[in-house]
C-alpha cells in the first residue's frame, strides 16, 4: 500500500514549522513515512468521529481499528475506567488470587456467548495474545491427552490472527511473513474462502465450499490427522479484505475437523459483539468452537483486553493437570486488569441495555445497500460485508484477476481522497475497508456513503487518466 503515483508530499501532509518525522518504531508503517514525514495525529473523538491536532474532523469508518464499537465519547465507559482506578487500580490475577471485575467479567463472558455453552475465560491484553494463548492451550490439552505428535494448526490464506510470532505464522497475508522468518513450521495455510476470486467457472458457492473443505480434508490426511490440533478462522475475514464466507462452507470445515479431532477456535476478535447483526460471528454461521478469541469491542478499545473462551471439555482436561503437570503456567501480569475488565463489563452492559445487535440489524442494510450501489463502478471489481463490515476492492474490467498496477496506487489514491473529504478508511493495496462504530447514526451513514462516491468519483477519473498515459 505504500505504492502509489502520488509524490511522497501528497501522501503526507508536511508540517508547516519543519517537522520531520517521528522517534516511534511505528506499527505497520514503511520506514519512509515514520522518518521523512508527519504523521496524522489524532487529538480528540466524539462519536463517530475524530480530530486531527490542526482541528479537521473526520468520520472515522473503521472504528479506530475494527474496535471503538460505542464511538469515541461514551461516558459511562471514562465513569467506570475512572471508578475502579480510583478503588483499586490493580491487582493481579495469579496463584488464585484475582479481583471482582475480572471475576463478574468471566461469568459475564459465559453468559453472553451462547453459540454454544463454554467453560471457563483466560484473560490477554490484546487479540494477538489470546490467539498465541490458544496455540499453548491447544498444546496443553493435547499434551495432557497423551498426543504429543497432535500439534500443527491449520489457517487459511488471507486471515488476520495478529502480529506476534505465533499470531502472525497463524495469519495469511505474506507481509507478515517476509522479512521475519514466519510461518513457524508447525502451521499450515488452507484456501482462502473467497468465492469471487477463486470460484471455478460455473461453480456455485455451496460447490466451492464443497471443494474447499475436500481440500482441507485432504491437506489433513497428507500431514497425517493425529499431527493436526486445530484449525483457526476468523468468522468473517477482516484485514485479509473483509470476506463473508461462502453458503455452507462453516458447516463443510466444521464436518471435517470434527471427523479428525482437531479442534476449532474461532477469532471473534472484530466480529464479536454485534459487528455482523449478530452477538458473534458464531452465532451467524452456527459455529460450535472449541476455543473463542476476543479483543477489540470487548471494551469498546477504551482499555486493552482481550480473552479467551475455553470449552467445559477442554477447561477439564487442564484442570486435571494440576497434580500431574504442576500448575497452568502461562498468563500475564494484566491477564484480567480489573480496570479493563471494569470498562468491558460496562461495555457489555451498554450492548445489552441498548439492543446493539438489533440496532445493527437495523442500521446495516443502509450501510450496504448505499456502498454497494457503488459497485457498478469500472474501477470496483467487488464491495462485499454484511453486517456493518464492507470491504472495497479495486480492479480492471470487473474481473477478479484484472489488478491494477501496483505502482498506481489507487487504493491508496481513493483512501487520501477520503481523508481530504473528512473521512478515515483503512487501505491495503486496492482493498478498501470500513467497519464503523455501532452506534453509528443514519445522517453519518449517508455522509459516509456521500464521501465515499465522491472519492471514487476522483479515483475513477485518475484511472481513467493514468490509462490514457
Ligand atoms: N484477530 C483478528 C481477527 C484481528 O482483526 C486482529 C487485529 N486486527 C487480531 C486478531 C489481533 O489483535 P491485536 O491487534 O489486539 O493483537
Amino acid at each position: 500500500s505504500t505504492e502509489s503515483t502520488l509524490s511522497k508530499e501528497e501522501l503526507t501532509p508536511t508540517d508547516e514549522k519543519g517537522f520531520k518525522g517521528h522517534d516511534m518504531l511505528a506499527p505497520f508503517t514503511a520506514g519512509w513515512q515514520s522518518t521523512d514525514f508527519h504523521p496524522l495525529v489524532i487529538e480528540k473523538s466524539e462519536g463517530c468521529y475524530v480530530y486531527d491536532n490542526n482541528g479537521k474532523k473526520y468520520l472515522d469508518s473503521l472504528a479506530g481499528l475494527w474496535c471503538t464499537a460505542l464511538g469515541g465519547s461514551e461516558q459511562r465507559l471514562v465513569a467506570a475506567a475512572t471508578t475502579q482506578l480510583s478503588i483499586l487500580p490493580f491487582y493481579h490475577s495469579f496463584w488464585n488470587r484475582t479481583t471482582k471485575p475480572s471475576l463478574d467479567l468471566a461469568k459475564e463472558l459465559l453468559d453472553t456467548f451462547t453459540a454454544r455453552k463454554m467453560g471457563k475465560v483466560f484473560f490477554t491484553n490484546s487479540g494477538s495474545e489470546a490467539n498465541d494463548s490458544q496455540v499453548k492451550l491447544v498444546w496443553y490439552y493435547n499434551n495432557a491427552l497423551g498426543r504429543p505428535d497432535k500439534k500443527k494448526i491449520i489457517a487459511r490464506n488471507k486471515s488476520y490472527h495478529g502480529s506476534t510470532l505465533i499470531a502472525a505464522s497463524l495469519s495469511g497475508l505474506p507481509a507478515l511473513h517476509q522479512k521475519f522468518d514466519l510461518p513457524v513450521p508447525f502451521v499450515l495455510h488452507t484456501e482462502c474462502p473467497h468465492y469471487w476470486r477463486f470460484h471455478l467457472p460455473g461453480e456455485t458457492e455451496e460447490e466451492f465450499s464443497t471443494r474447499l473443505a475436500n481440500n482441507l480434508e485432504n491437506l489433513i490426511l497428507k500431514e497425517g490427522p493425529e499431527t493436526i490440533a486445530a484449525f483457526i478462522a476468523e468468522p468473517v475475514m477482516g484485514a485479509g479484505g473483509v470476506i463473508p464466507p461462502p453458503a455452507t462452507y462453516f458447516d463443510k470445515i466444521q464436518d471435517v475437523v470434527k471427523k479428525y479431532d482437531i479442534l476449532f477456535i474461532a477469532d471473534e476478535v472484530i466480529c464479536a459483539f454485534g459487528r455482523l447483526g449478530t452477538m458473534f460471528g458464531c452465532d451467524k454461521y452456527n459455529i460450535k468452537p472449541d476455543l473463542v478469541s476476543i479483543a477489540k469491542a470487548l471494551s469498546s478499545a477504551y482499555m486493552p483486553i482481550g480473552a479467551v473462551l475455553v470449552s467445559p471439555e477442554i477447561a477439564e482436561v487442564i484442570n486435571s493437570q494440576s497434580d500431574k503437570l504442576g500448575s497452568f503456567s502461562h498468563g500475564f501480569t494484566y491477564s484480567g486488569h480489573p480496570v479493563a475488565c471494569a470498562v468491558a463489563l460496562e461495555a457489555i452492559k451498554i450492548y445489552k441495555e441498548r439492543n446493539i445487535v438489533e440496532q445493527v440489524q437495523k442500521i446495516s442494510p443502509r450501510f450496504q445497500d448505499g456502498v454497494k450501489a457503488f459497485s457498478n463502478s469500472p474501477i470496483i471489481g467487488e464491495i462485499r460485508g454484511t453486517g456493518l463490515i464492507l470491504g472495497t476492492e479495486f480492479t480492471d474490467n470487473k474481473s477478479p484477476t484484472d489488478f491494477f498496477p501496483p505502482e498506481w496506487g489507487v487504493g491508496v489514491y481513493f483512501g487520501a481522497e477520503c481523508e481530504k473529504r473528512g473521512m478515515l478508511v483503512r487501505v491495503a493495496g486496492d482493498n478498501i475497508m470500513m467497519s464503523p462504530p455501532f452506534i453509528i447514526s443514519p445522517q453519518e451513514i449517508d455522509q459516509l456513503i456521500s464521501i465515499y462516491g465522491e472519492a471514487l468519483r476522483a479515483t475513477e477519473k485518475r484511472v481513467a487518466e493514468l490509462k490514457s498515459l
